[in-house]
C-alpha cells in the first residue's frame, strides 16, 4: 500500500498482555497458598526454635520477593494496556522512539526500546546529590 511503517497489531499484544497478567495472578495465589503452608504448614507441631522462626522468614521472604517481582509486573502490564487503551503503546517512555516489536513480542510489558533499558539498568540506584 502506501509507505506507511505497519501499525502494531494492538489487538494481538492485548491478548498477550492479558495472558500475561492471567498467569502472574495465578503465580500470586500459589505463592500465597504455599507461604501459608510452609510456614504454618509444615512448622506446624514442631518445637518452636528460633532457628525455625528464621526458616519461616526466609520462606516468606523468598515467597514475598517472587510476589513482589509478580506486582511489579502486572503494573507494567496495567500500564502497557492504559497505552493500548490511549494508542500510545509501543513507543519507548524515554526516547520516543517505536520498540521493536520483537522485544514486545517476548515482553508485551516493555517501556523502554533496548538501548534504553540497557542505560537504566546499568545506572546506579539510588544515588542523591549530596545535601550541603
Ligand atoms: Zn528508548
Amino acid at each position: 500500500m502506501c509507505g506507511i511503517a505497519s501499525p502494531l497489531d494492538y489487538r494481538r499484544f492485548d491478548s498477550l498482555l492479558r495472558t500475561r497478567l492471567g498467569v502472574l495472578r495465578r503465580e500470586i495465589r500459589e505463592a500465597l497458598l504455599r507461604a501459608d503452608t510452609e510456614s504454618y504448614g509444615e512448622l506446624a507441631g514442631r518445637v518452636h526454635d528460633a532457628e525455625e522462626e528464621a526458616l519461616a522468614d526466609l520462606l516468606t521472604d523468598v515467597n514475598l520477593a517472587q510476589i513482589s517481582r509478580a506486582v511489579e509486573e502486572i503494573r507494567d502490564i496495567d500500564s502497557a494496556l492504559r497505552r493500548i487503551a490511549s494508542r500510545t503503546y509501543g513507543g519507548c517512555l524515554d526516547c520516543g522512539e517505536p520498540i521493536d516489536p520483537e522485544r514486545l513480542g517476548i515482553y508485551p510489558a516493555a517501556k523502554r526500546c533496548l538501548d534504553c533499558q540497557r542505560s537504566h539498568e546499568s545506572r546506579p540506584a539510588a544515588i542523591r546529590p549530596p545535601s550541603l
